[in-house]
């Protein structure tokens, strides 16, 4: 059984939970740092701790954060919410109980458009988004006798999106979780980093037989730390589960987890036999009321989100689709794009050079856009003297673009005339060029004539040097063959 049959026989039903790590300066419910990578166990007060009579403050932060998902998602806006308790025990659970929201999440429904293979799109719809708090950390690997506790983390405000179980396909599970991290980079509220783990998935599955409409039962896969290995791990209960069922048992419903190196998921616990949560609402915080104007100016201070700037790049800008997934896939890049088509409207050429050009310096350095240093305005000039005539496409890209990076408050057009790569493309100076070339080459040329077609490179390179590498090699291909047919 491969994936491939188990996909002729049955249907997968997935459903994604993401947990993702607010990016507020300070925790949850008191003033500890909230940050990734402190030394264990350094950012914990007597709240952290969970000691007895501690009573949390909440963050209002985590609202502004909330809301700005939310809108961004669609969402139905819970206008008067509470906090409610989640009790279990756990070591890395101080109190003894997780303070989130059950009955009362502050976004309900909304969705998130997915793109797929041949421009197809599809709307992934959500469940609803709630606020809780992070545990603690457990480490099991560090001590070989002994598992160890960290907790910083505890109490770490979090968002928890919940789908629908809509997903059909492991790729529609990886566009999924990719489009809600780019989103949670874009708004800067999470900086969606699944290996430090400040954005986690939970990928719930099921199969059922094609055709059936009863869902099947599922289990929940954890530990899941790339988006590739959602995708993985998806791919791989689908053929675990068709084989159960092939063999006349039922799939248990269980919590597993993935390990990367096998692709293999394997059982963590049965799925806690309808654990009693206990919930009740959470006494210590007050419950919270979103105004109006509130809502109103959370709006206002959106940015630009990923699906109206490819509407804008392809329809405004007429870029291909491809062209505009490549540029909004990072808004900073996005970004400096915006800012580039200020200065030209030659907007297929401007995506080329930052696609292209600008992309592999960045990663040539490992550096991200904001350290590069060509200002937008002087990368605009520079499409312009290319647009003019006035330099090579090819001197453009392999010397003036190099030497404005290393010269970046210079003007391209003040560096290119130090360096004489002004072309000289009159079409009268270009003629007399090759004409001369020609006439110094008189046993070249007739073989040339004669159809000896590798000469062309012969002559290319002696005009190309001529001209001190100004001209434009499309332009004396024409001439070339013009002169030489006549
Ligand atoms: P729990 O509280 O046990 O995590 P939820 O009802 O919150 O359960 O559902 C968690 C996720 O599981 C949701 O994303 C939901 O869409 C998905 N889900 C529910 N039923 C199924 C199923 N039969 N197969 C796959 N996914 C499912
Ligand atoms: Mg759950």
């Amino acid at each position: 059984m491969n994936l491939e049959s188990a996909l002729l026989k049955y249907e997968p039903i997935i459903g994604i939970e993401i947990h993702a790590q607010l990016n507020t300066k300070s925790k949850a419910y008191c003033g500890d740092g909230n940050e990734f990578g402190a030394i264990p166990n350094t950012r914990t007060s007597p709240v952290s701790l969970g000691h007895p009579g501690t009573l949390p403050k909440f963050n209002k932060e985590i609202i502004n954060h909330a809301l700005k998902l939310g809108l961004a998602l669609d969402c139905e806006i819970t206008r008067w919410m509470h906090f409610d308790r989640k009790n279990y025990f756990y070591a890395d659970l101080p109190k003894g109980y997780q303070i989130t929201q059950d009955k009362t999440p502050i976004c309900r429904k909304g969705q998130i458009l997915i793109r797929l293979e041949n421009n197809e799109t599809k709307n992934i719809e959500l469940t609803r988004i709630h606020m809780e708090e992070d545990s603690g950390k457990s480490i099991h690997d560090l001590d070989p006798f002994n598992t160890l506790i960290d907790l910083n983390r505890a109490g770490v405000p979090l968002l928890e999106i919940v789908t629908e179980p809509v997903i059909r396909t492991s790729k529609e599970a990886y566009e999924y979780v990719t489009e809600i991290r780019k989103l949670l980079r874009y708004l800067e509220i999470c900086d969606g980093n699944m290996e430090e783990g400040s954005m986690r998935c939970d990928v719930n599955i099921s199969i059922m037989p094609i055709g059936s409409e009863k869902f099947g039962d599922r289990v929940e896969v954890k530990n899941l730390n790339s988006i590739r290995n959602v995708q993985r791990s998806i791919d791989y209960e689908i053929v675990r589960q068709a084989k159960v069922l092939d063999g006349g048992e039922k799939v248990k419903v269980e919590t597993r987890t993935f390990d990367a190196p096998s692709g293999k998921t394997s059982a963590m616990r049965k799925k806690e036999a309808a654990h009693d949560y206990r919930y009740f609402p959470e006494p210590d915080l007050n419950p919270i009321k979103i105004e109006e104007n509130h809502l109103i100016d959370i709006k206002s201070k959106m940015p630009a989100l990923p699906n109206e700037l490819f509407k804008k790049f392809t329809e405004n800008y007429g870029l291909s689709n491809y062209d505009a997934l490549v540029i909004i896939e990072q808004k900073e890049i996005a970004q400096y794009f915006e800012q580039l088509v200020q200065f030209t409207t030659n907007f297929k050429t401007a995506a080329n050079w930052v696609m292209v050009n600008i992309k592999s310096y960045l990663n040539q350095q490992a550096i991200e856009i904001n350290s590069f240093p060509v200002s937008a305005e002087k990368m605009g000039l520079l499409i312009q003297m290319i647009d003019e005539n006035l330099i090579s496409n090819s001197l453009a890209n392999q010397k003036l673009f190099p030497e404005m990076i290393k010269n970046p408050n210079e003007h391209p057009q003040s560096i290119a005339e130090k360096n004489d790569w002004i072309s000289s493309d009159s079409e009268e100076e270009l003629l007399s060029l090759v004409t001369k070339i020609i006439d110094e080459n008189p046993s070249e040329s007739e073989r040339l004539k004669n159809g000896e077609k590798k000469l062309i490179g012969f002559f290319m390179g002696k005009i190309m040097k001529a001209s001190n590498g100004t001209a434009d090699p499309k332009k004396i291909a024409q001439i070339l063959n013009k002169s030489l047919s006549q």
